[in-house]
């Protein structure tokens, strides 16, 4: 089996200024998890490698540089899902953990429990060795500012723009047969501290099932949880897989058909990234925009926005 990689940087209205950030933070990311797939490494290896890239960048509503909550902290969720076993490793309501997405794959491989939130989740990412950090260190300066600005005019959605850059996902395929896919996010801007989104939902952010396909969403949280379009698009992929003559297509039509119900039963706006039980990436959004990207099969990537 040829691996493959798909990853996101978030589906809203992406300024014009932050079009190149984001095709060049994709292209990392890529390139990070690639090298993990291309010397050997896992798919759970690969998805972390490329998500930590994200989160670190402030481009993206992940780990430093997220939205910040109505009490101006960052306040963050995150997801690891095993397609082989169905276990997933989520957390949310974090404010002390440079990663998040580091502490979803412990609690995905060293956890009884499949979701962590809170005090809880620092605790045990303590004790499993996590760094945790002041969460002010995750506050970025333009975020600070948009806040700030947010915050003297009722939250009021014209100061959001500019700065809608979104969650972060990933999916990928290893030569084993091993699928993986990752959703990390700092939520929606001004959101009520502890408000929780789809992104750390099983189901509603992200979803993995080696039979069928791996998903990772984006947009607007309470209306991916009304359709759980992680599963739904896996449900629509293992379909499609039935009667279509390729995988192209039914990956792409499981994709479009996922997110033309968000607007239809769900009511709002977001976009998903996905690969097939073979490692044919697809992709969908009624955004005006998504950051994303992937690897074609001889190697090469393809970014945008
Ligand atoms: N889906 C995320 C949430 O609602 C936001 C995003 O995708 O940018 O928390």
């Amino acid at each position: 089996m040829k691996p493959s990689l798909i990853v996101h940087g978030g589906a809203w209205d992406i300024s014009d200024e932050a079009v190149k950030a984001c095709n060049d933070g994709c292209r990392n990311a890529l390139a990070a998890g690639w090298s993990v797939l291309a010397s050997g490494g896992s798919a759970l290896e690969a998805v972390e490698a490329s998500i930590i890239i994200l989160e670190d960048d402030p481009v993206f509503d992940a780990g430093y540089g997220s939205h910040l909550n109505r009490d101006g902290q960052v306040e963050c969720d995150a997801i690891i899902m095993d397609g082989t076993s169905l276990r997933a490793g989520a957390a949310a309501g974090l404010h002390r953990l440079k990663n998040p997405i580091r502490l979803a794959r412990k609690i995905l491989e060293e956890c009884p429990h499949m979701m962590l939130i809170a005090e809880g989740a620092e605790r045990f990412a303590k004790d499993s060795g996590l760094a945790l950090c002041k969460p002010e260190e995750l506050v970025s300066d333009a975020e600070w500012q948009a806040y700030l600005r947010c915050s003297k005019d009722e939250h009021a959605a014209a100061h959001h723009r500019g700065h809608e850059q979104g969650t972060v996902g990933a999916v990928a395929l290893d030569p084993q047969g091993r699928l993986f896919a990752a959703t990390s996010t700092g939520g929606t801007c001004c959101k009520l501290p502890g408000r929780v989104g789809d992104s750390p939902l099983i189901g509603c952010g992200c979803y993995a099932d080696s039979q069928a396909g791996g998903v990772s969403c984006t947009g607007y949280g309470e209306a991916i949880m009304k359709i759980v379009m992680a599963k739904t698009a896996v449900d629509f992929l293992r379909r499609d897989s039935t009667v279509a003559e390729n995988n192209l297509a039914a990956g792409q039509s499981a994709a479009n058909d996922a997110v033309k119900l968000l607007a239809e039963r769900g009511k709002g706006t977001g976009g998903l990234i996905l690969l097939d039980s073979s490692g044919t990436p697809a992709f969908a959004f009624n955004t005006p925009r998504m950051a994303y990207g992937y690897v074609n099969p001889d190697g090469t990537f393809v970014t945008s926005v």
